[in-house]
């Protein structure tokens, strides 16, 4: 049932609903609560403890009058206390609070304590009276938007529940058995209602086991490829000539890598591979080598890259390569329009162009090749995992190679990537010497600039990074005005280029051409330059607030320099002075394995963790947890493999339940994306 129609909600509340991502009612029973107030021991106010939230115990004495204060507030106090000390309780524009409380009754407070021993204070506490308070002691708290709070979450859950008490069981009954978990409708009331701490325990145990089963059985049918075919079986080839015909040899790891995707080529199902190599490692050759042979056989490939400026980038690399060699390469990015834009799509329906390199326009539904056999995406962390199934979807199922420099530990590798085949580029090409990194604070700013000065009269080149403050707008303000306030003053004389997520496609790939070609001696961006840019000749990159980043993402963009000859350096700028930081950051200025970092991140759970889903390219969340629950997951991953080996594609009607279990999940996260 839409949500509109629930008793309570309407038009108005369901279009803020709609920002939670809930539009029907059970879309409402399905959105958990964040956390719960337990309401079951409060404090006497004399010890409740300060600085922490905690539920006290008061009865109110008296109301004070509404008055105005200072910017238009409202302000009102009422006093209250039990018989070990006073509390004072003041709220903010909450006028309806004094009709409300009334003097006389008990209440339990929930908030932080603050004032002094004897006359204890809590500011805008949420309150229950003591009698409701004892018969329903857990008080759900969901996640809240504008305009929608949590009281009013919860009464629409009241009013759901009770309207729709009959709610279906997507397990089969032999699986709730086995792992003993609670029913659905059991699980969705102790939810939203539980009795007692252990009902918590129970329900969640049973959604979080249920959520991942669906992640799990949603991936696996979005690769039910296996037993399939492929449409572009292939010969041996010799690379021989494709190694030979490079400015220098592969590493041993390249050429392993390229081997193995050969081997794959040679197989009657199509490949599906991860291509992982940290920064720098050379995976572009490794592409180029599995493209070559593709080429030699007769099919077409296609390189799907996040950005486009790595769009550009790869062509332009690409073609150096292989063009020599007779593959012809054309480039398709959102930018290629109108007459450009048709004659790429002919060429690449009627077989012109070899290699097809772009951005998601390639996914296009106006975008036919003639004989797709080899489908790479770079940076695979950016896509979700339906656009990488939509490049295969192109032709008859072609091989697949997906490449990263996430380094994605073991674990969690197996679960996203399920089927894949992995490649491993343990070897950094010869000659690299580590990127020397600092961390330092702001006060040393100006030293720090003397010092890129001094490589920009060496005739290097600078990265200075600032980061993403919010998505919007900002972003752009704050590059623009460091930009404006900090760099060009302090470089004066020099060419500083300024690049954003703010500016068109086509602006930012003639900046970032720029400072390829050497018109610009520094560039001030935002981590728009994160993923895969390639400048030989810049050694030095700056990164300000470094804090704010995860230690994964500023390795990635350290990896933007020490690509060419000589010594490379990285600076962090932080002014934080948490000992967190300090270590975090401390640890990626001794530690240059990619590995060990994400590692080390994964422990310490900093900022921009690359788990977000954003960057996984799964669908989010709502109750579960890959790291915390990882028990649970690999139980439910055992269970969907057993389901979908018995029953691919979920067809059978006991399984319906699970199917549509699974299909939801991934909806939302098309309809997100
Ligand atoms: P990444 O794995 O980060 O995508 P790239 O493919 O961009 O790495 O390669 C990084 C740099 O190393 C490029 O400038 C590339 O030309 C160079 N490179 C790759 N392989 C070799 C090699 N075997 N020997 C020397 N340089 C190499
Ligand atoms: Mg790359």
């Amino acid at each position: 049932m839409d949500i509109r129609y629930l008793k309570g909600v309407g038009e108005k509340r369901a279009a803020q609903l709609a920002k939670l991502g809930i539009f029907t009612v059970d879309d409402l029973l399905g959105f958990y609560p964040r956390d719960y107030v337990d309401y079951s021991r409060p404090y006497p106010v004399a010890s409740a403890p300060y600085d922490v939230k905690c539920v006290v115990r008061a009865t109110v004495y008296g109301k004070g009058a509404l008055t105005r204060i200072r910017g238009g507030k409202q302000m009102v106090k009422i006093l209250a206390g039990d018989d070990t000390a006073g509390l004072s309780l003041v709220y903010f524009n909450n006028p309806y609070i004094s009709q409300k409380l009334e003097v006389g009754t008990e209440y339990c407070f929930f908030g932080k304590v603050g004032g002094g021993f004897a006359q204890r204070e809590m500011v805008n506490p949420v309150m229950l009276t003591a009698e409701a308070a004892s018969a329903t002691p857990l008080v759900p708290v969901y996640p809240q938007t504008e305009g929608i709070n949590s009281n009013y979450l919860a009464k629409c859950m009241r009013t759901a529940f009770a309207a729709a008490p009959d709610i279906p069981e997507p397990l089969p009954a032999w699986m709730l058995q086995k792992y003993r978990l609670c029913p659905k409708a059991d699980a969705v009331r102790m939810i939203h209602f539980p009795r007692s701490t252990a009902e918590i325990a129970s329900a969640r145990r049973r959604l979080i086991f249920e959520e991942l089963l669906a992640l799990q059985l949603g991936l696996l049918l979005l690769r039910s490829r296996d037993a399939t075919l492929t449409g572009a079986p292939m010969k041996p080839v010799d690379l021989q000539p494709f190694w030979a015909s490079l400015p220098f040899s592969p590493t041993g790891a390249q050429k392993r890598a390229a081997q193995e995707i050969l081997a794959d080529f040679n197989k009657l199902s199509p490949m599906n591979r991860l291509l992982q190599g940290d920064v720098g490692s050379g995976k572009t050759l490794v592409a180029a080598a599995g493209i070559y042979a593709a080429w030699k056989n007769g099919y077409q490939s296609a390189l799907m890259a996040p950005t486009e400026i790595l769009a550009a980038q790869h062509a332009e690399t690409l073609r150096r390569m292989l063009e020599p060699l007779g593959v012809r390469v054309a480039l398709l990015t959102g930018s290629v329009k109108g007459a450009a834009k048709k004659a790429v799509r002919k060429a690449i329906a009627e077989g012109e162009a070899d290699l097809v390199v772009g951005t998601h326009a390639v996914l296009g539904p106006d975008v036919e090749f003639r004989k797709l056999g080899f489908a790479v995406t770079d940076e695979q962390h950016r896509f979700g995992v339906r656009q990488r199934s939509a490049l295969a979807g192109k032709a008859d199922h072609p091989h697949l190679l997906v490449m990263s420099a996430t380094p994605i530990p073991r674990t969690l590798g197996l679960l996203m990537f399920g089927d894949l085949d992995i490649s491993i580029l343990d070897e950094l090409p010869p000659g690299r010497t580590p990127v020397k990194t600092y961390a330092i604070t702001g006060k040393k700013r100006a030293d720090m600039y003397g010092f890129l000065k001094a490589q920009l009269a060496a005739g290097r080149q600078a990265y200075i990074v600032c980061p993403v403050i919010d998505e919007s707008e900002t972003d752009m303000q704050s590059v623009t005005s460091y930009y404006e306030e900090t760099a060009r003053p302090l470089l004066e004389g020099y060419r500083v280029g300024l690049m954003h997520g703010r500016l068109k496609a086509a602006e930012k790939n003639a900046v970032m051409q720029q400072f390829k070609d050497g018109e610009l001696d520094v560039l001030v961006s935002t981590t728009v330059i994160e993923v895969g840019v390639d400048v030989p000749n810049a050694n030095l990159i700056v990164i300000e607030n470094a804090e704010r980043y995860g230690l994964s993402a500023l390795h990635q963009l350290r990896g933007r320099v020490g690509r060419g000859k000589g010594e490379a350096y990285c600076i962090l700028i932080s002014d934080h002075t948490g000992e967190a930081v300090k270590k975090r950051l401390s640890f990626l200025c001794h530690t240059t394995d990619g590995f060990a970092i994400a590692k080390f991140d994964l422990e310490t759970r900093g900022p921009g963790d690359f788990f977000g889903s954003r960057q996984h390219g799964l669908p989010s969340l709502h109750i579960a947890d890959l790291m915390a629950d990882s028990k649970a997951l690999y139980a439910a991953q055992q269970e969907a493999i057993d389901l979908v080996a018995a029953d691919p594609g979920l067809r059978q009607p006991e399984n319906a339940g699970l199917r549509a279990l699974a299909e939801g999940l991934f909806r939302e996260q098309t309809a997100l994306n």
